[in-house]
């Protein structure tokens, strides 16, 4: 069968993506490949189609017990025959899938790196291989955040088996680790494809200077605009995370904290609740989202400012795998970078961290395309504003803010730049707090120049002059703001100061959702936007989710794995009422066809 073939049959769509016939071709041809894509780019297509059409049985190595455990019974469903070798299995369970691996029934095996080393000599030896997927390949390095001692013996692989392709897939760009997993896979020389780390379909909307309360009602808003939609919010401590938990449960949304001081049994139940859509909202550390495939997160939000930008990328980069739309929020505030440049400076490597801090900074702070900002990170050039952040949404005005930042800059210097940053705006505002009594700083001039301004707003400006070099923190001395140079300029000569105006919020909620539609680009050509549904197509929706999960769960699959939200859009759109109909949807091969064709088309010929 040829590729196209396999692709319709076995996985219902109709056409590849950009790169992926490419990688394929080369794979059929016997050659190594490396692999860099976005999540979400389609991967796994690339060497699940070869393994559907060469000879023997294709082994995966993924670091992941979890991540093998949907890939299988993702295959499964399709109709494609595929197990896993991992610690979780018992022993008959190893036994069925090592005889079938024997028998060459399998069309793909995936295995843990430890599993793979032990198996090499044994198993390995008395089966037919058509090639090997090295998944996540960027483990293999240590530049990375990732490393894992048992990929380093990954090298063996080409030495034992050198006709079998070697496929590396990852989605850490640097050129650094793809040289490395290059060098350490001993690669022939390889045919390397990278795409563009551009995730479109997600929106991106920075936040700055919002207080806890403020916090909790953006939080709510944009929930309530996901009324069926999943997503993950992360918290810089483990307290915040139960804190925004039990917010959101106040009002009525299913949610739960994650984060590592939990048991593991706990952290388990909750991954799995949030997998199988028991419930809306994880509110987690960092700890949360390793091994996370879920395909329908739609919006992930930061509730603090993470600590680098590859961090943010890959978690935000959590929602919307299945290429709909979604949303990602950061929050942040002066708080949060004080708070983040004290560890980066307990850290080990202290110029580093504080490095890629300031990166992060400068993303949240910047007034240009926020995508481009992030493309150009890592190190792709875009060449147009992506229409899909907020800086491109609302292009943010500015006025000649001298007056004001000789205000402030004026406080820091009659407090000796012995205050923080609360303490200048409390100077500012005349607010009388027991900084204020304690310093004697409501006998200075300053004292109330700028009650005219809400305290939000102060904020906002203090974090534009810092991002102008007005003045510094000193991490070391309490967070005490001290002026530089161009600070003194300001101060004393009035050198002209540019500021951006606070953008007031708050557009009603659904105005702003119909800009993003219109305006919102797509990520593939496979994925359309999704009409908004009526109300009566609201009503199937939801009785299409409802059998979806019952299917899952007579299977004991989370119900993204039966079908993705996308295919249940598409569903509503169209209406098959016939199984044969029904067989055309793009993510719809054969085998779904026969085994979820007829309770479908049931359920849509009650609203048609
Ligand atoms: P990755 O491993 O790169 O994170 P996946 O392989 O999981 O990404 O693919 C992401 C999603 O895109 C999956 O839902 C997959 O079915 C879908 N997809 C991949 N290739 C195509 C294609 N050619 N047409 C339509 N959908 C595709
Ligand atoms: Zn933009």
């Amino acid at each position: 069968m040829e590729m196209r073939a396999v692709l319709k049959k076995y996985f219902g769509y109709d056409s590849f993506r950009p790169l992926q016939e490419e990688i394929i071709s080369k794979i059929l041809e016997k050659r190594d490949v490396v692999v860099l894509m976005p999540t979400g780019g389609g991967k796994s297509l690339c060497y699940q189609i070869p393994a559907l059409m060469m000879p023997g049985t294709a082994i995966v190595i993924s670091p992941l017990i979890s991540l093998m455990k949907d890939q299988v019974e993702g295959l499964l469903v399709n109709g494609v025959k595929a197990a896993a070798l991992n610690s979780m299995n018992d022993d008959a369970e190893n036994i069925r899938v090592r005889l079938a691996c024997q028998r060459g029934e399998l069309d793909l095996l995936y295995i843990s790196p430890e599993r793979l080393m032990v198996e090499i000599p044994y198993l390995l030896q008395h089966m037919q291989i058509s090639l090997f997927a090295v998944d996540e390949a960027h483990c293999i390095s240590h530049w990375g955040h990732d490393f894992r001692p048992e990929y380093a013996q990954l090298g063996q692989l080409r030495e034992t088996f050198p006709d079998v392709p070697i496929v590396a897939l990852t989605a850490t760009a640097d050129k650094l680790t793809r040289e490395d997993i290059q060098k350490l896979l001993s690669l022939k020389d390889p045919a390397v494809f990278v795409s563009s780390f551009d995730r479109p379909n997600l929106s991106l909307e920075v936040r700055r200077g919002l207080q806890k309360r403020e916090k909790d009602r953006a939080i709510l808003e944009l929930i309530a605009r996901h009324r069926d939609g999943c997503g993950i919010i992360y918290c810089m401590s483990k307290k915040t995370t139960e804190k925004v938990a039990e917010m959101l449960v106040g009002h009525g949304v299913t949610a739960l904290p994650y984060h590592a001081g939990l048991g593991t049994e706990e952290r388990e139940r909750t991954q799995d609740d949030f997998i199988h859509d028991r419930v809306q909202v994880v509110c987690a550390t960092v700890a949360f989202g390793m091994g996370i495939d879920k395909s329908n997160v739609r919006f992930v939000i930061h509730y603090n400012l993470p600590k680098s930008i590859e961090s943010f990328y890959q978690e935000i980069g959590r929602a919307g795998r299945d290429g709909l739309p979604s949303e990602t929020v950061l929050f942040y505030s002066l708080a949060d970078i004080v708070q983040l440049s004290n560890f980066a400076r307990e850290s080990g490597q202290q110029e580093v961290n504080l490095e890629k801090l300031k990166r992060m900074q400068e993303y949240a702070e910047s007034d240009v395309c926020r995508r481009r900002i992030l493309l150009n990170y890592f190190s792709e050039y875009a060449e147009h504003d992506c229409g899909n952040c907020d800086v491109c949404q609302h292009p943010p005005q500015r006025f000649d803010g001298t007056v004001l930042a000789q205000k402030a800059l004026s406080a820091i210097a009659r407090a000796d730049e012995q205050v923080s940053a609360r303490t200048v705006i409390d100077i500012l505002r005349g607010t009388y707090s027991p900084e204020i009594h304690k310093g004697r700083y409501d006998t200075l001039k300053t004292f109330g120049v700028g009650r005219d301004v809400p305290p939000h707003d102060w904020q906002d400006y203090l974090m534009q002059m810092l991002q102008n070099g007005l003045f510094e923190i000193a991490y070391d001395e309490g967070n005490h703001l001290k002026l530089t140079q161009t600070g003194k300029q300001v101060l004393f000569h009035s050198k002209k100061v540019v500021l951006a105006v606070v953008r007031k919020e708050e557009m009603p909620p659904k105005a702003k959702r119909e800009v993003r539609k219109v305006k919102s680009p797509v990520l593939f050509a496979d994925s359309q936007q999704p009409v908004l549904l009526s109300d009566e197509r609201k009503d199937l929706f939801e009785a299409l989710k409802a059998l979806r999960r019952r299917l899952a769960d007579e299977q004991g699959f989370p119900p993204y794995i039966v079908m993705s939200d996308k295919v249940l859009h598409q569903l509503c759109e169209s209406c098959p009422t016939t199984v044969e109909e029904f067989g055309c949807i793009s993510g719809i091969g054969d085998f779904k066809k026969e085994r979820y064709g007829k309770d479908f088309v049931e359920v849509i010929r009650k609203f048609v």
